[in-house]
């Protein structure tokens, strides 16, 4: 059995269906603070099967050992989504960033000890790498001082899970995902940011679908093809394919104390502005735009070498940047009940 935290997530949700179709008995962790219940029904709806759901805080320590009491000695492996992981609010408060995505890891370590459970995938993000000299990042670019306390985060908590691995029974891997987007194909799940979205591609699609007047480019001056930011854009689905090739990794892996990074991206830069474009073609509609000032905090450019994951991980990234930007568009028409 494989503990999901955050399985009711954006991510959490793909990747549980994924784990169902192949066969995994799935259990749900999550307190819904950025996701919903209904999430189980469409996870129901597409695999036909209902993962079993406990509500619980992952950070409160007592709550989660009852919740352990009941399943712990079932599992086999645990994916830990469960993290807060708005950018901007992670600065405004930074305490609640550390103990909500420490504690909670933390915890989950203590239970997994208690329990003798041996595999951990966690979500890691390419934020560890800041600004980096040389693009495209391997897993070796060394990290860079975090941009915010939720970045900060993600390198406390790779570091705590490689520090633990070295003395309690424990095979690990931190997967860095780089921009994940895009949603499923039966348009049954996907991205629900909570008011105006942060992220490009939910701005993009609020856009389209004539929730926002217009998109507004963070900055056309950079130093980059067309001068707008490069990201590398991975499909959701892709990405949760990946969990499954950890998952098998751990499951093979014979040392018991084992620690392993990889960069989960598809290898390649997209600006701005070619997202806007590759969204014309992928779906028909022009998007509104006006070129603003810059971001804080922004990066000029990351994208992945993925040559890690596709050699020891037997994985690579499968769809494309229109077909992801295609099903993103496909969800929120769905969502918000839009037709063709
Ligand atoms: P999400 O907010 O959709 O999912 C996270 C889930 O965790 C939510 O359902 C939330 O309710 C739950 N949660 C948060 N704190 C909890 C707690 N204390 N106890 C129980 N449940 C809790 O986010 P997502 O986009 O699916 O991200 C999943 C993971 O991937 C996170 O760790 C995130 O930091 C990481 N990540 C995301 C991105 C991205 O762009 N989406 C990029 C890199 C890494
Ligand atoms: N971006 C933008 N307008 C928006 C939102 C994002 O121009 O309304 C740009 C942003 O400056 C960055 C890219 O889109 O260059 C991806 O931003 P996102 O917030 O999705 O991801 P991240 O910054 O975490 O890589």
């Amino acid at each position: 059995m494989v503990i999901v935290t955050g399985g009711t997530g954006y991510i959490g949700s793909h990747t549980c269906v994924e784990l169902i179709n192949n066969g995994y008995d799935v259990v749900v962790l999550d307190n819904l603070s950025n996701s919903d219940e209904s999430v189980l029904n469409s996870i129901e709806e597409i695999t036909g099967k209902r993962p079993q759901f406990f509500k619980v805080d992952i950070d409160n320590a007592e709550q989660l050992a009852l919740v352990f009491n009941k399943i712990g000695s079932q599992a086999e492996s645990i994916i830990h989504f469960a993290a807060k992981k708005a950018v901007g609010e992670s600065v405004n408060e930074p305490l609640l960033y550390y103990r909500n995505n420490l504690d909670s890891l933390m915890n989950i370590l203590v239970e997994m000890e208690r329990f003798q459970i041996p595999n951990l995938v966690f979500s890691s993000s390419c934020t560890v790498y800041g600004q980096p000299d040389v693009c495209p990042v391997t897993e070796a670019t060394p990290r860079k001082e975090a941009e915010s306390p939720y970045g900060n985060t993600k390198s406390m908590c790779e570091d705590i899970i490689r520090d633990t691995s070295r003395v309690q029974q424990l095979k690990a891997i931190s997967l860095r995902y780089f921009n994940p987007i895009g949603a499923h194909e039966s348009a049954k799940i996907g991205e629900l940011p909570v008011g105006v979205p942060n992220n490009l591609v939910p701005f993009v699609t609020q856009t389209a679908a004539g929730i926002r007047k217009e998109l507004t480019i963070f900055g056309d001056d950079y130093d980059t093809i067309d001068g707008t930011c490069v990201r590398d854009y991975i499909h959701v689905v892709d990405l949760a394919k990946a969990h499954l090739r950890a998952l098998r990794k751990l499951e093979v892996e014979t040392r018991q104390n084992s620690y392993d990074i990889f960069n989960i991206g598809t290898g390649k830069g997209s600006s701005v502005l070619e997202v806007v474009n590759a969204f014309k073609k992928a779906t028909g509609i022009s998007v509104n735009y006006k070129i603003g000032s810059r971001r804080n905090g922004d990066i000029t450019a990351v994208y992945a070498d993925t040559t890690k994951a596709n050699t020891e991980l037997n994985w690579k990234s499968e769809l494309g940047l229109e077909e992801a930007l295609r099903s993103s568009w496909n969800w929120e028409r769905n969502y918000r009940k839009i037709r063709a």
